[in-house]
C-alpha cells in the first residue's frame, strides 16, 4: 500500500499543521509519509488567517499562489459593541515595521488541498482516505502507526518519528491521557455560509468582523469569502447554547442573530447557503508536547478559542518548529522527547498571549478601548498580537498593565 515499510517520519493528518511538517521534513531530504483520513477537497472551518501566517507560508513557497488566488485580502479586524457600534478597524499596517500588513480569508477546501499538494511536491508521499487507528510503541518510544485503508484493509508502517497532526481528534494526546481543558473557555460554535450581504468598500472589504450580541453571552464572526460568500459563526459558552428547552441549532443560531444589531443589517437580503454546523470549541492543551519518537502539532497539541483566528497560525508555526526539530534530530541521531519538543517554551508563551487576550475579551467589565485610552503606548503591542506576532520574548509586556484592569489566566504548566 505504501512505497516503503518504514519512514523517517510519518505524519498523521493533512491539515495545515501536518502538511507543513511533512513538507519541511521532506524538503530536508528525509523520507516522509503523510496520511489523511478524509478525501480532499472537503469543507473545514478555520477560514480567516492571521498575517503572521505569511512567514511560514513564505517558507513553504506559497505566498505568491495565495496573493494571486481568489481569496479575499484581509487588512484588518473590526469589533462591534453590544449596541452595534463599530470600533475603528485595527489595521495590521499600523504596526511599526509590520512585515505582513495583509493576509487572506480562505476556503479551507482549497487551502488544505494546496498545502497537501505542496507537501507532495516537496517529496512527501501523501495518501488520502487512510485512517490511522493507533500509534505503535516499543516501551516508551513510538515506532510506527497502524490503520485501515480506503477498502478497510489493515496495515502497519514503521517510523523513526510519528507526528500527530490529527486536529481535535488528538489521537496521541487522548491515548496517553494528556489533554487538559481550560474550564473557563468551554465554548461551542454554530456556523454556516451566506451568499450576498453587505461588504464594506475598499480595503475594508476583506476584514474580519467580531460582533457582540446585545446580552453579551455570545458573539458572531463575519468572514468574507470568495465570490459573494460570507462565513457567519456564533460562539458562546456550551452550557448557554444547549440550555433547556432543547432547540434545534438552526433556531438557536437565528435567535442569537436577532440579538446582534451589528450584523443584522449586513445580512439583509443575504441567503443562507449551507445547513448550520455545530462544533464544540473548548480551549485545551496537552500536558506534554513530545516524547521519544513522537511530537504533537496544531490542534492535536492544543487549541485556543477561535476569537482571534489563531488556529491556523498555531498549526503552521508548530508544524514548522516540529519539522526543524525532527530534521535536526534525524541528523544528530537524537529523537528523544527533549529534542523533539525543544521549541515548546517560546511557542507556549505565544499561545498563552493569545489566550490572555481571549480572557480580556470575554470579561464584560473590560474594554480594549478603555485600556488603550489609559495606556495608548500599548496599541502597537496589542495589534502585534492580533497579527499573530507572538513568538517573541517581550510578548507579555502588555499584560502587566492589562492585569490591573482584568483577571488574566494562570499560566498553563
Ligand atoms: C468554530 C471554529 C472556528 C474557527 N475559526 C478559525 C479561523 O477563522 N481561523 C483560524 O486560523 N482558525 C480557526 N479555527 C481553528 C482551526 O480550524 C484549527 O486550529 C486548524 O484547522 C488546526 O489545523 P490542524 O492541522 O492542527 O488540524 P485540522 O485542520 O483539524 O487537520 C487535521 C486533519 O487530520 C485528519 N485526521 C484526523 N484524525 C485522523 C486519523 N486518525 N487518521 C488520519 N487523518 C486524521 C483530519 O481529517 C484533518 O484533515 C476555528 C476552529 C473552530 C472550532
Amino acid at each position: 500500500m505504501f512505497a516503503h515499510s518504514t519512514y523517517d517520519t510519518v505524519v498523521i493528518g493533512a491539515g495545515p499543521a501536518g502538511a507543513t511538517a511533512a513538507a519541511l521534513v521532506a524538503e530536508g531530504g528525509h523520507r516522509v509519509l503523510l496520511l489523511e483520513r478524509d478525501t480532499f477537497p472537503r469543507f473545514k472551518i478555520g477560514e480567516s488567517l492571521m498575517p503572521a501566517c505569511g512567514e511560514v507560508l513564505g517558507r513553504l513557497g506559497l505566498v505568491d499562489r495565495l496573493q494571486t488566488s481568489h481569496f479575499p485580502k484581509k487588512f484588518s479586524v473590526q469589533f462591534f459593541s453590544p449596541s452595534g457600534q463599530a470600533s475603528s478597524p485595527f489595521y495590521f499596517s499600523e504596526v511599526e515595521c509590520a512585515r505582513h500588513p495583509q493576509t487572506w480569508q480562505v476556503l479551507r477546501s482549497e487551502f488544505d488541498q494546496l498545502m497537501a499538494d505542496n507537501a507532495r511536491a516537496k517529496g512527501a508521499e501523501v495518501h488520502h482516505g487512510v485512517s490511522v487507528r493507533d500509534v505503535l510503541f516499543e516501551g516508551d518510544r513510538a515506532v510506527g502507526v497502524r490503520g485501515r485503508g480506503p477498502g478497510g484493509e489493515a496495515w502497519e508502517v514503521g517510523a523513526r518519528v510519528v507526528v500527530d497532526a490529527t486536529g481535535q481528534n488528538a489521537l496521541l494526546a487522548r491515548k496517553l491521557d494528556l489533554q487538559e481543558d481550560d474550564p473557563n473557555l468551554r465554548n461551542a460554535s454554530i456556523f454556516t455560509h451566506f451568499a450576498g450581504g453587505v461588504r464594506d468598500p475598499g480595503r475594508d472589504e476583506g476584514a474580519t468582523l467580531i460582533l457582540h450580541t446585545t446580552h453579551q453571552r455570545s458573539w458572531f464572526w463575519s468572514i468574507p469569502l470568495p465570490d459573494d460568500r460570507v462565513s457567519i459563526g456564533l460562539v458562546a459558552p456550551q452550557d448557554y447554547l444547549v440550555r433547556p428547552p432543547k432547540r434545534p441549532p438552526q433556531q438557536v443560531f437565528e435567535e442569537e442573530l436577532a440579538q446582534c444589531p451589528g450584523l443584522l443589517p449586513r445580512l439583509e437580503g443575504a441567503r443562507q447557503v449551507m445547513p448550520v454546523q455545530v462544533l464544540r470549541d473548548f480551549t485545551y492543551k496537552a500536558r506534554r508536547r513530545a516524547g521519544d519518537g513522537w511530537v504533537l502539532v496544531g490542534d492535536a497539541y492544543g487549541f485556543v478559542d477561535p476569537l482571534y483566528s489563531s488556529g491556523v497560525l498555531l498549526a503552521l508555526k508548530s508544524g514548522e518548529l516540529a519539522a526543524d526539530a525532527i530534521c535536526q534530530g534525524l541528523s544528530d541521531g537524537d529523537l528523544s522527547g527533549d529534542r523533539l519538543g525543544a521549541f515548546e517554551g517560546s511557542f507556549l508563551r505565544g499561545m498563552e498571549a493569545i489566550r490572555k487576550l481571549v480572557y480580556a475579551f470575554y470579561d464584560p467589565d473590560f474594554s480594549f478601548a478603555r485600556f488603550l485610552k489609559r495606556h495608548p503606548q500599548y496599541k502597537d503591542a496589542l495589534v502585534r498580537i492580533l497579527i499573530g506576532d507572538v513568538f517573541r520574548d517581550d510578548v507579555d509586556d502588555l499584560f502587566v498593565p492589562m492585569a490591573e484592569m482584568v483577571e488574566l489566566p494562570e499560566a498553563w504548566t
